[in-house]
């Protein structure tokens, strides 16, 4: 199934083969997940018992590249769901003036294919501009986001909503009112065990010489997924070069991975310090406490 617009096929569904296996720690954040969403699919009598029915949705934030889009394909493949990777951005710019037909339709076409795990990347997105013209078309396009949600809780359609953003603070506060992206859960980086299983499965099938990767994890503190997957790339340049002069298959070594991520700064930093801010200074709901808690648990101080 393709949910091609005007050609452009940007919104596509598919069936993600990853699973909760394939993502690294997180442990807390699957529990959570498996409880409002994939237990309730799974045993809907049991969850009717309490009250509770299939379907939802679920608003993922943290610092960036820590694994919400990679944890959300792999809801889909814990539920064998077809999978909708929606980037409002794209909508905003391409679709402006028919965006909320746009969204419609995709929601839709989900109906028609549940399971489905509709994900709406970058939901900060939304309502982030101040020219007049676009926050019309934001402000339809929340309306519109609005409306779908309260559908499928209505109607209990096996359709998940799974929102990411890395600023939940910037979000229109009638998306997050109860039965819509009332369940915010933080996605933490990795750590250390996990940094070195995402090292691990980086460099999977790559030549290698004798690596000790829980070294480079005790030097990683605070690096997301995406900073490990770029020291590997660097690593992995780095050995090619190699290749290039000497003309034989050279391995990644233990010092091209320690190399690269003397050279690089944890990315989550930046995003902490001003999630801190929020939590501190203007958090009446208590909802960014778990940031601080996370902060005061891994010792990181800024
Ligand atoms: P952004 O906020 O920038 O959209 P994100 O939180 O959605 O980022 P992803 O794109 O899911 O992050 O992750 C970035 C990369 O890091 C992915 O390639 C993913 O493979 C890897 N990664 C992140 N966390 C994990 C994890 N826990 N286990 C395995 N790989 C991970």
């Amino acid at each position: 199934m393709s949910f091609d617009s005007d050609g452009k096929g940007f919104v596509e569904s598919e069936k993600p083969k990853e699973t909760f296996e394939d993502v690294a720690g997180l442990e807390e954040v699957k529990k959570k997940i498996r409880l409002n969403f994939i237990l309730p699919l799974q045993q809907p009598e049991l969850f009717k018992a309490y009250g509770r029915e299939a379907g939802g949705s679920l608003l993922l934030f943290g610092p960036p590249g820590c694994g919400k889009t990679f944890l959300a394909r792999a809801v889909a493949g814990e539920i064998d769901a077809s999978f909708v990777h929606i980037e409002l951005q794209a909508i905003l710019s391409m679709w402006s003036g028919q965006s909320e037909n746009n969204l419609h339709d995709i929601f839709e076409k989900a109906r028609e294919n549940k399971p489905c795990i509709i994900f709406i990347d970058e939901l900060d997105a939304m309502g982030g501009s101040r020219n007049q013209m676009r926050q019309h078309h934001d402000r339809m396009l929340v309306n519109q986001l609005l409306l779908e949600l309260d559908g499928i809780r209505e109607q209990n359609e096996q359709v998940f909503v799974i929102g990411a953003t890395n600023t939940p603070w910037y979000l229109d506060s009638a998306l997050r009112r109860p039965g819509r992206f009332n369940h915010l859960v933080f996605v933490p980086p990795p750590e250390e065990t996990e940094r070195e299983t995402i090292l691990k499965l980086k460099l999977e099938g790559k030549p290698v010489h004798s690596l000790e990767l829980a070294r480079i994890a005790r030097e990683t503190k605070h690096f997301s997924g995406a900073d490990l997957e770029q020291i590997v790339k660097d690593a992995v340049e780095a050995a090619m070069e190699r290749m290039l002069n000497s003309g034989n298959l050279e391995p990644i070594t233990q010092d091209d991975l320690k190399r690269a991520a003397k050279s690089r700064k944890a990315t989550t930093l930046e995003w902490f310090s001003t999630a801190k801010n929020y939590a501190t200074f203007s958090d009446a709901n208590q909802d960014y406490r778990i940031v601080l808690d996370y902060m005061k648990a891994t010792g990181l101080k800024l």
